[in-house]
């Protein structure tokens, strides 16, 4: 039986994502070689590559602006410190809306100065604080777009003459904006895109070589565009599986396409979450992710029966984050309204059956 798969990652794709990225380890383009034994310089991989790095352009609207995308290494964690290395001169603003922003901020502390504009620490992160002053002498604006953890998404970006940052890991291609307000965006793949080992990042070159330090070459963000993201060996089959979710995603519509599906599915569930009188929702109704929704039974003497009922349903990874507890719905990309149905018929019975 197909599992309905509400894990918050890592990775969920569509399922004739995985039939293709599968046949590719046996044989890559009719070549009679696997996708993992090609070389990396052959010109097979170079074009998988290129048209990664300008699809994920295209999907987000941003081709012939001034941007390059990055397929690099070492997890969204490292451009935590990348983003500061490469930008951070003097002083930078973050905006802290859960575990993920804290640990940017920790990491700009060693390149200098950090004022955090706001957070809602104050409430264990249930909401998106608003209405905050971004200092004129910053370097740099960083925020994350979706809370993985505690469930909340920035619906408004600021607007700011300073350049915008943004870790868009966990609602990369789900939904439209602008994103042309963004002048570097990071994403681990391992959400919406592919396999756990790659990280988009796309930049706005004006943006780079404004610092005075020195940064090492894995480090420097003009190193890997001189190289077009082949630097040194990139996770091959982490960019090829990314490739094969694009093309997917271009071909169902493309971002727009998918918003109205991924909003469907949360109007569905927030709505059980909302008449069911066993549940209540963790995050602020205003500031809901449509990602990752998170919610609470009101009685925990009904978890036993619950746990059972989604487990027998087909349904897979709905506890909490262990900070956080309750449960979570993590609805990425890949996944139906089908399933979200399933999720939500399990609810009402649990209400008949108490
Ligand atoms: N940022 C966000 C919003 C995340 O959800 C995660 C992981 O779930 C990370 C950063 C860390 O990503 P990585 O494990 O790729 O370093």
């Amino acid at each position: 039986m197909k599992r309905h798969n509400y894990s918050a990652g890592p990775c969920i794709l569509p399922q004739e994502v995985f039939q293709e990225a599968s046949q590719a380890i046996l044989d890559f383009n009719n070549s009679g070689l696997s996708i993992l034994e090609i070389s990396h310089r052959s010109k097979d991989f170079v074009d998988v590559m290129e048209e990664a790095r300008s699809l994920a352009l295209e999907l987000l609207g941003l081709e012939g602006k001034g941007y390059k995308a990055l397929f690099l290494q070492g997890g969204a964690s490292l451009q935590f410190l990348m983003v500061p290395y490469n930008l951070l001169q003097t002083k930078a603003a973050y905006l802290n809306t859960g575990t993920w922003s804290t640990k940017a901020i920790k990491e700009a502390k060693f390149f200098g100065e950090v004022t955090e504009v706001a957070s809602s620490a104050d409430k264990d992160f249930k909401y998106i604080p608003k209405g905050y002053f971004i200092p004129s002498d910053v370097d740099y604006f960083h925020c994350t777009s979706n809370n993985t953890i505690y469930g909340t998404q920035i619906k408004e970006f600021p607007n700011t003459p300073k350049p915008m940052i943004c870790d868009m890991s966990s609602d990369i291609f789900s939904r439209q904006m602008d994103f042309s307000k963004f002048d570097l965006i990071y994403a681990g793949a391992q959400k919406n895109m592919g396999p756990a080992g790659t990280t988009l990042v796309v930049i706005k070159e004006d943006i780079l070589g404004k610092v005075d330090r020195s940064v090492p070459s894995m480090m420097d963000y003009r190193v890997h565009l001189n190289k077009a993201s082949m630097f040194n060996t990139p996770a091959v089959y982490a960019v090829y599986v990314s490739l094969l979710t694009m093309r997917w995603l271009k071909k169902n519509g493309g971002i727009a396409g998918i918003e109205e599906q991924n909003e469907k599915k949360a109007n569905l569930l927030y709505s059980e979450i909302d008449i069911n009188p066993l549940f209540e929702g963790y995050a602020e109704k205003k500031d809901r992710s449509n990602m990752n929704a998170t919610f609470n039974l009101i009685n925990d003497d009904l978890k036993e029966s619950f746990d059972a009922m989604w487990k027998e349903a087909g349904i897979n990874g709905l506890n909490g984050h262990r900070s956080v507890g309750g449960y979570r719905a993590s609805m990425y990309n890949a996944l139906s309204l089908e399933s979200v149905q399933v999720l939500v018929d399990v609810m009402s019975e649990l209400e008949r059956k108490a």
